[in-house]
């Protein structure tokens, strides 16, 4: 098979709407880097893309949890998820935004191209529509109870207890998030992209060409959707946040997120293309162009389905392959933002990376450890204690102390140069090391091209681990101290023999670190460059052809000293992560009103029963209210000053639509007094109020029946 020409290799694009975890890492990125880093050892033809997908409603909606503006919002985690990326060593060519005016246009383009030869459908449609707030609902903003599982913790768009998609129809007691009020449906067109028409070319494309090349957890996951039917799919949708519509009916509407995102990808080669001044088109239209998404499980539906057949539909090329990783879980639970439970990559960078002097080992530690338990066919679990093991037994005890040995012993008795390879005298162990050298790369090279890096790490690894063993049974130590011996032994012997023997040890040792350097640097490029360092070589050693070469070193040069490749991780440092991982898990029933801004409650009923020390923690007080303020464009909110005795808070209540302000100030309420401060609408609530919620949906206050000092403790 002739090779492509060149490569396209993107990772999927993060919503720009909070700071990602290590397990969006180790999906969609580290092994996209791993692959891209080797390309370029091979010196093909590669360009990598991502950026920062800013559209679509959790951008809003993170601006309201926020106080602050959807500009505010891309603007802050765009430039922090690009700058966390860098200082974890990701290497992309181009890391955009989708909201440049590039993209726009691009995504407008690509609209109009599909619009215009027809291949859209238009439909009426009646959709929630909230009239306390007199907007159509985007699916995020409808919540309710899930079909599926029965948690009230689902969306309009997907359950968040156990994961299924949904709309906002299947949902039960649907209640718009804005308002907390049931909304009403209302007639809405949009356009449609009508996915079961291609049907035919999916299985044709997917189930049998590439049944065999592609996962089977990815062509599983197809086989399913294309099985149970592909309805059209609206990419439009009322809101005002997004892609304007280019088309006379397409006032107040924009393009739906998932329609615009990964034309990302196009528009981020654009621009590549631009800042290089290199052409862009044969990347998106030649067909001798390898194109490669790197995603999570979550997005092999929009890479393999929706977007393949946008991209047949506007000409362009297909992916060649959609490596998607399965979940990756932390400390025996799923990973989650909204309880708390993940390790982001700015924890890891400040607790590991920031406290290192130089850089680049607590990179590759973190590199190394989420490729060795990368989800590559199922998912995977991020345990504290096994990064440590990971670091400290096989990183360190294995590859490092190969490494560290050779130098050692390198300075020690060969002056700190190479010594001769002595072809004369070379024994089975010699032999077999020098093939294990030279097959090294091609078991590495065909588990990268084959996208399984897990495996192609352990390989790399385990040349090390036969160096160690072909050290051991060499001993050049004790071949040292025979030699010395012989020197002032009356009788004498083979000085030649025993020196000769040393020579081939430290020769073949170093030219096996110098293979090490090679095929660890995909994975580990820092390590890698450390390795360049002491064997004082430039970087082009690191070339892909040079691995499985015998004599990259030359004889009689001279190499500096041994740097510690990999520190060892402390028990200490595993426990305060654990430790801080429990403290800050938020518990899923407190969540829901950290999601809502509101006081309304949404639960009904049926929650998990608490023991005594749970509801011990919740510092209760009896408060009077001396002021109430209405909070500026938040229909909901009032602002209250509650006097607790020993101080007057600030708290933002969601009863704006229940009281007036004037009406309320002076009465008794139970507060919630150490709930953390939060920000709502750029105001700073330092509690909660408790409320009753009657039959009509009418909030009441908690209060005492008869006026008491404010401060008095409740329990
Ligand atoms: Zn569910």
């Amino acid at each position: 098979m002739s090779l492509p020409k060149r490569y396209l290799i993107t990772s999927a694009l993060p919503y720009a709407n909070g700071l990602k975890h290590v397990g969006h890492l180790a999906g969609a990125y580290i092994p996209a880097d791993i692959y891209v880093r080797y390309l370029r050892a091979q010196k093909r033809d590669v360009v990598f893309v991502c950026g920062s997908d800013e559209h679509g409603t959790a951008i809003p909606i993170q601006a309201t949890k926020e106080g602050t503006t959807p500009r505010a919002i891309i603007d802050k985690y765009h430039e922090a998820m690009k700058q966390d990326f860098e200082d974890l060593s990701m290497s992309f060519d181009i890391y955009h935004r989708t909201s440049e005016p590039i993209h726009h246009e691009t995504a407008q383009e690509f609209f109009t191209y599909l619009e215009e030869r027809g291949e859209l459908e238009t439909k009426e449609t009646e959709q929630f529509f909230d009239e306390a707030t007199n907007t159509f609902l985007a699916d995020r903003y409808i919540k309710g109870t899930c079909p599926n599982c029965g948690s009230d913790r689902a969306f309009g768009d997907q359950c968040e207890n156990c994961g299924r998609t949904l709309s906002p129809d299947e949902l039960i007691n649907p209640v718009s998030t804005l308002s907390g009020k049931t909304p009403i449906k209302k007639k809405t067109t949009h356009w449609y992209l009508p996915l079961g028409k291609h049907e035919e070319f999916l299985r044709e494309w997917i189930l049998k060409e590439h049944k065999d090349d592609w996962r089977a957890t990815v062509v599983g996951q197809c086989r399913s959707w294309i099985e149970g039917g592909l309805q059209s799919r609206a990419i439009s949708r009322d809101l005002d946040w997004g892609i304007s519509i280019p088309h006379a009916d397409g006032a107040g509407k924009v393009l739906y997120v998932w329609f615009d995102a990964p034309i990302g990808y196009i528009s981020a080669t654009k621009q590549w293309a631009l800042d290089n001044k290199k052409e862009w088109e044969p990347y998106w239209y030649s067909e001798d162009t390898k194109l490669v998404h790197f995603v999570g499980k979550d997005n092999i539906v929009f890479h393999c389905i929706i977007f393949p057949i946008m991209l047949k539909l506007h000409g362009n090329i297909l992916p060649t392959n959609v490596p998607a990783n399965e979940f990756l879980n932390l400390e025996g639970d799923k990973m989650s933002t909204s309880r708390n439970w993940k390790l982001d990559m700015r924890d890891y960078i400040n607790d590991f990376v920031k406290k290192e002097n130089g850089g680049g080992q607590a990179v590759d530690m973190l590199r190394y450890y989420l490729t060795q338990i990368a989800p590559e066919t199922k998912d995977s679990e991020f345990m504290w204690k096994g990064f440590q093991d990971a670091v400290n037994s096989e990183l360190g005890n294995i590859f490092g102390n190969f490494v560290n040995r050779t130098w050692v012993l390198m300075h020690k008795l060969c002056g700190g140069k190479v010594p001769k390879l002595h072809e004369d005298v070379l024994t089975d162990d010699d032999k077999w090391i020098m093939r294990e050298i030279e097959a090294a790369k091609s078991k590495v090279e065909n588990l990268l091209e084959e996208y399984k890096f897990r495996e192609a790490l352990f390989e790399v690894i385990d040349l090390s681990r036969k160096g160690n063993q072909y050290m051991q049974k060499k001993e050049p130590w004790i071949k040292a101290k025979q030699l010395e011996a012989l020197k002032v032994s009356p009788t004498g012997g083979d000085l030649e023999g025993a020196q000769k023997s040393i020579d081939n040890t430290m020769h073949l040792c170093l030219q096996l670190s110098a293979n090490l350097a090679i095929l660890i640097n995909p994975f580990l490029p820092n390590t890698a460059k450390k390795m360049l360092g002491m064997m004082k070589v430039v970087e082009k050693m690191l070339d892909w052809e040079n691995a499985g070469k015998l004599k990259l070193l030359s004889v009689g040069y001279a190499m500096r000293a041994p740097e510690l490749l990999f520190r060892k991780i402390e028990d200490d440092e595993i426990k305060y992560q654990v430790e801080k991982l429990k403290s800050g898990l938020v518990k899923p029933e407190t969540d829901k009103k950290m999601e809502t801004d509101t006081n309304t409650p949404l639960g009904d009923g049926g929650k998990p029963s608490i023991q005594f020390d749970d509801f011990a923690k919740i510092d209760l007080k009896v408060g009077t209210i001396v002021a109430a303020e209405k909070v500026e464009k938040a229909d909901k909110l009032l602002k209250l000053s509650v006097d607790l005795g020993f101080e007057t808070r600030t708290i933002v209540s969601g009863i704006a639509l229940h009281f007036k302000a004037e009406e309320i100030v002076g009465k008794q309420v139970v507060v919630v007094a150490n709930l953390a401060p939060r920000k709502m609408r750029g105001i700073e609530s330092n509690g909660m109020i408790l409320m009753a919620e009657d039959k009509e949906g009418k909030l009441h206050f908690v209060n005492p029946q008869d006026a008491i000092n404010p401060g008095a403790p409740v329990n």
